[in-house]
């Protein structure tokens, strides 16, 4: 690719990058995925849906009508999708094998119960899935974890850490050869946790655009902003540091992941507003952006990379060119029947998809 360098790239300027896989996206069900899918697909070569649908993924049929219900959303997109199981305290091994039946789907998401959007039949206690897990470790596949504790004694901000203690640093040591995905990270115990672990690790970091673009004063200086209310929650900017520098570190353990959760505008801006911030739409040119203003265009490569080697995706070498160019986000977009704020509503995004 083009390595511009700069912290500052010309307008009109192309780059051209690796074509860039989502392995972290909430395309959400029902009329939603009519609006959510075509949008992915002008960006993304794979998608990794995720399972907190309402029942959630929890088995191989339930995969298998949503994959289909999504692959038919694409209209004319040729975007492909892989998904993941809903994993709970009572998910059989023999589940796991069937599972390994169908290349599309990858692996388990973990969620902690009530960690975060339809996560009530989420996991109550890790050390119930020890043979799952085993299972899991034997065949390759991948355990995705939504790497914080939910106990209400346990401070919002601080959650990813004591997950990592009280949680992934047990399972990585249990099952030193299990593929695991810390997603969304969000501070910089994630990275250190990371880091620290041995070559022969199998575990990376997924990293959201929204967390390496904002801190913790885009949700709360000002007013309350709603948009910006996402799981895990922004943190300060000592964190969001920390983040960018993983995600341009060239290392291959931080890889792409979204976390395009929409939801609709009165479920945003409400006296409980939902989790989730939709990014389904300009999240590749935000990646670009965030790398640009780094001065770290050279890392766009590995970071896009990182991913498909870790999941196994061949794509022949399918790349993306982009363009220094600005456009307008819309300030509201199709959400099936209803409508959504999308991250960057009204403002000027600085790169442009060309094909
Ligand atoms: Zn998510």
């Amino acid at each position: 690719m083009l390595c511009p360098g700069a912290e500052s790239v010309e307008e009109g300027t192309k780059i051209t990058i690796p074509y860039p896989c989502d392995f972290h996206h909430h395309f959400r069900q029902g009329p939603a995925i009519s609006s959510t899918v075509p949008v992915a697909s002008e960006r993304f070569g794979t998608a990794l849906a995720m399972p907190n649908t309402k029942p959630p993924i929890t088995t191989v049929p339930l995969a298998l009508k949503y994959h289909e219900e999504l692959m038919a959303a694409r209209g004319g997109g040729d975007m492909d999708i892989v998904n993941v199981l809903y994993l709970t305290d009572n998910t059989k091994v023999e589940t796991v094998d069937e599972m390994a039946k169908h290349d599309f789907i990858v692996g388990f998401k973990y969620y902690p119960a009530g960690a975060t959007t339809n996560s009530d039949a989420g996991v109550t206690d890790f050390r119930k899935c020890y043979d799952v897990f085993k299972r899991v470790e034997e065949l390759g596949m991948v355990l995705c974890i939504h790497s914080e504790v939910s106990d209400a004694d346990i401070d919002i901000f601080d959650r990813e850490k004591v997950f990592i203690d009280r949680v992934i640093k047990v399972i990585v040591s249990d099952f030193p050869n299990l593929k695991i995905v810390m997603e969304h990270i969000s501070t910089s115990f994630g990275v250190d946790f990371i880091n620290s672990l041995p070559p022969t690790s199998r575990v990376v970091g997924s990293i959201t655009p929204h967390h390496i673009m904002y801190n913790r004063n885009a949700l709360l200086v000002g007013g309350v902003k709603p948009h910006f209310y996402c799981l895990p929650i922004l943190k300060r900017e000592s964190h969001r540091v920390s983040l960018l520098s993983a995600a341009t570190s060239r290392s291959g353990r931080f890889i792409m992941g979204t976390d395009s959760a929409p939801h609709t505008v009165e479920s945003k801006e409400s006296a409980c507003g939902c989790a989730g911030v939709f990014n389904g739409h300009c999240a590749v040119e935000m990646y670009v952006e965030a790398f640009e203003g780094a001065g770290r265009m050279d890392a766009l490569e590995d970071f896009v990379e990182a991913g498909k080697k870790f999941y196994g995706i061949e794509d022949g070498g399918r790349k993306m060119e982009l363009v220094k160019e600005t456009w307008e986000v819309p300030g509201t977009m199709e959400f099936g029947e209803n409508k959504v704020k999308p991250l960057r509503a009204g403002e000027k995004m600085l790169w442009k998809i060309v094909r």
